[in-house]
């Protein structure tokens, strides 16, 4: 039966890339995506679900298949927003949307949930549980639909939670995972100097804001290579310096702008404070104001021990040894994060990467594209997950097709 789910899921590889191509097409913004929200409740309906809610936490989508029999409740997670970036690839399904595209691979996370919903619909009288399907906004832009979603409730009932993220800098063919911390928590800071604007000739009668904002600038390099624990990562980048209005004028004020990247609860509550330690003292030596906006983003994601290896276990006999292999920490934040802290389970990185080099882009790059097969590796990992904790009795697994 476990080749039948395979075999039923390749089948609907067509569908699949039809529905990707759709959405990329048709690209939304996160918390704009009412058109997306209405294609996914469309199809799952379309598949005969009947317990489905609609706005959840926003445009979010639940629902739920009810297994055969009574056992634990799997979650899956797909996002679906799309990104303020104008498409330059030429394929024949680029976005229809000015300035608009789904840069990031949301297009393929839900398709690949939609074909996956459709092969335990049809196969679940064989579950010993249920499967709830998480179709979630709003995941490019903080506080983001995750956490609105949890908090309307769809974690309810829930004993596991796995999710995964296209990638492009993976091949095809390949699973990225990570015990423990494998994607950061991402925070913005905004620095703002009041200084005592002046003449260009006469320093002594002003403070110079832009004088004290680079003494900043430096000092805030001292926070990572100083103060952290040099084996726990932490990055601090200031991205923007603003200030001054002319070449004679001593600047009133400065604002500086930049992201913080930890994974370490403790490691990032103490850049925040060294920050504005920092920000103060450096301040009122030169005798100006400084006022520090610490903004916190996504927590970083953190995928529970038990089970990242039992994901392991099940990639290795679907896909065979060697296609699943553990991969550095990315710096980069996702929101899935807040399930992680709710409820037991792991995120990994599907491979996405084309095979000739020259067509792989960074995700967020106008000309981001990914091989579509990977949903078929995305989705047959999700179906071997639901199988492992579902339907299985030790030594039935689902095996033997691996990609294609
Ligand atoms: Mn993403």
């Amino acid at each position: 039966m476990n080749d039948v789910w395979f075999k039923e899921f390749e089948g609907l590889y067509g569908s699949m890339v039809e529905w990707r191509r759709y959405m990329h097409q048709h690209p939304e913004l996160s918390y704009q995506e009412s058109g997306t929200s209405a294609f996914v409740l469309e199809k799952l309906k379309s598949f005969g679900i009947e317990d489905i809610r609609e706005n959840v936490g926003g445009y979010g989508i639940v629902a739920t298949i009810k297994g055969g029999k009574p056992g634990k409740t799997v979650a899956l997670r797909a996002d679906f927003d799309a990104l303020p970036i104008q498409e330059e690839t030429d394929v024949p399904y680029a976005s229809k949307v000015p300035g608009v595209m789904h840069a990031c691979g949301h297009d393929g996370h839900t398709a690949t949930l939609l074909g996956v919903a459709k092969v335990l619909q049809d196969n679940r009288k064989e579950l010993s549980g249920n499967v709830v399907l998480i179709h979630q906004p709003a995941e490019e832009v903080p506080p983001g639909g995750a956490q609105a979603m949890i908090k309307d409730g769809c974690l309810d009932g829930v004993d596991v939670v796995f999710g995964t993220h296209l990638w492009s800098l993976v091949p095809y063919g390949k699973i990225g995972y990570r015990k423990g911390y494998a994607l950061a928590a991402s925070d913005t800071i905004k620095i703002h100097i009041q200084g005592r604007g002046g003449h260009g000739s006469a320093p002594h009668f002003s403070i110079d804001s832009i004088a004290v904002a680079s003494q900043l600038v430096n000092q805030i390099q001292m926070i990572v290579s100083r103060k952290i624990d040099p084996v726990k990562p932490a990055v601090v980048t200031i991205g923007k310096f603003h200030a001054g209005v002319a070449p004679n004028v001593i600047a009133d004020t400065a604002v500086l702008e930049g992201t913080v990247r930890t994974f370490d609860e403790e490691v990032r509550h103490k850049v925040k404070a060294e920050l504005e330690s920092i920000v103060e003292n450096v301040c009122a030596a030169h005798h100006a104001k400084g006022t520090v906006e610490y903004q916190f983003g996504y927590p970083a994601v953190y995928n529970h021990e038990a089970e990242t290896e039992l994901f392991k276990k099940v990639m290795d006999r679907t896909f065979g040894e060697g296609a699943t292999a553990e991969i550095a920490p990315q710096m980069c934040g996702e929101d899935f994060a807040y399930y992680l802290k709710e409820k037991p389970g792991m995120f990994w990185f599907t491979g996405a990467g084309f095979e000739e080099e020259d067509a792989v882009y960074p995700h967020h790059h106008p000309k981001f594209n990914f091989d579509e097969r990977a949903m078929l590796t995305a989705g047959k990992a999700f179906l071997s997950v639901v199988y492992q904790y579902l339907c299985s009795t030790e030594n039935t697994v689902l095996t033997g097709i691996g990609n294609g």
